[in-house]
């Protein structure tokens, strides 16, 4: 039986376990929490640092393939266990150009790939020199996530919330739609591509509101985005599971925002909607078995179940009973014990024919369901 690792604990290394035990496989964990979501579900758990050149590399030694849940992982560790034979999901050296937004913006210019037009700046010093550049969007080199390390950058008098480190500074974008593509590619190099998904969000909170999959997008559109997601995929030249992240612009434009080299939570629906999940496509990478099929059964909406503000400690779901009365919807909490304000505690997938019954039972649940302490 083939010895799979997954580095990192949280809700998408558990996912990727409920996959798995539908395989023939072996299952390993690392994470430095003991009662992260995924440490329960996989057959062997190790404590460790996965920023630790050390753990990582004494948890990869001896396993088949390795995958990751995280960007932040020790990557020379990783490049090591690739030279001595452990297969790793993506490549290191994937892992490198994403890792750093400057290395992943000067990768999408060299390759031709569509996006924001940037300026790379050292410091605050730096970027207060670009008054001539805004409005824009700062963002940190290395170390951002969920929004954090994202500034937006309007009129001079913004210059000062940038960021006094490394980063990009990049054209502000006019942006009509957001939208994930998921391309799976294993080690011959066959694509499958998923469905694309629109990330809707609310304009007061600046928070993804919901996603909905398939996007309602124009052919036109569709083949720009199917075609651009392709050739960055390509261009990373590594087998895995990769999450592009796109924008439309008002004109119609299609700009690349970032990829994760990784699954991602814009796949979650696929568990229900779409006949190989995301994490099913992983795995058979990962194995070695044929692709799966990306097509969707049912068009699907995810609203994420964050932490409620105001409320920290032991986490308590308010709702669930109402929302697990409604058709057609599936309910995925996370196992983690504690909430915070905006953790992502778990999700929800609706899957309807219906596109209006999506976006009302999507609003429905937001309201409904509560995790407080
Ligand atoms: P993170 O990796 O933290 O999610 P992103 O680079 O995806 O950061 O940026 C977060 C959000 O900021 C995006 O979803 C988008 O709404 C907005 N954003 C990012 N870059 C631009 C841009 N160039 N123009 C306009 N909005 C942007």
């Amino acid at each position: 039986m083939l010895k799979v690792g997954i580095l990192g604990g949280g809700q998408l290394g558990r996912m990727l376990l409920q996959a798995a035990a539908n395989y023939p496989v072996e299952t390993f964990v690392m994470e430095n929490d003991p009662s992260c979501p995924a440490a329960h579900l996989c057959h062997h758990f190790t404590v460790g640092d996965i920023r630790n050149f050390d753990d990582v590399y004494r948890f990869g030694k001896g396993l088949d393939a390795l995958t990751i849940e995280i960007e932040s992982v020790n990557e020379d560790a990783l490049e090591k266990l690739e030279q001595e034979g452990v297969k790793v999901y993506p490549r290191p050296s994937a892992l490198r150009t994403i890792k750093n937004k400057i290395l992943q913006k000067e990768f999408y210019k060299q390759s031709q790939i569509p996006t924001a037009e940037f300026i790379i700046t050292n410091n605050l010093e730096d970027l207060h020199k670009q008054e001539a550049f805004l409005p824009a969007v700062h963002k940190i080199g290395m170390g951002g996530y969920d929004g954090r390390g994202v500034q937006v950058i309007r009129s001079k008098n913004d210059l000062g919330k940038g960021f006094d480190a490394p980063g990009v500074l990049e054209k502000m974008v006019s942006i009509h739609q957001e939208i994930a593509q998921i391309v799976a590619i294993n080690e011959k190099g066959a694509t499958a591509l998923y469905p694309p998904v629109e990330m809707i969000f609310d304009p007061d909170l600046n928070l993804l509101d919901y996603q909905i999959s398939p996007a309602g997008l124009p052919d036109r559109i569709l083949w720009k985005i199917e075609a651009i997601a392709l050739a960055v995929v390509k261009g990373l030249n590594s087998p895995g599971i990769f999450a592009v992240e796109l924008f439309v612009d008002k004109q119609g434009e299609v700009l690349v925002n970032e990829t994760a080299p990784r699954v991602h939570n814009s796949g979650h629906h696929t568990i229900e909607a779409n006949y190989s999940s995301q994490f099913d496509m992983l795995l058979r990478i990962m194995l070695n078995y044929p692709l799966g099929n990306t097509e969707h059964i049912l068009p699907a909406s995810i609203v994420n179940l964050l932490g409620a503000e105001g409320y920290s400690g032991t986490a308590h779901y308010e709702g669930l009973e109402e929302v697990l009365q409604m058709d057609n919807v599936f309910v995925h909490i996370y196992g983690k014990k504690e909430t915070k304000p905006g953790r992502k505690m778990g999700h929800i997938t609706i899957v309807s024919k219906d596109k209006q019954d999506l976006t009302y039972k999507a609003h429905r649940i937001k309201n409904i369901l509560k995790v407080r302490s």
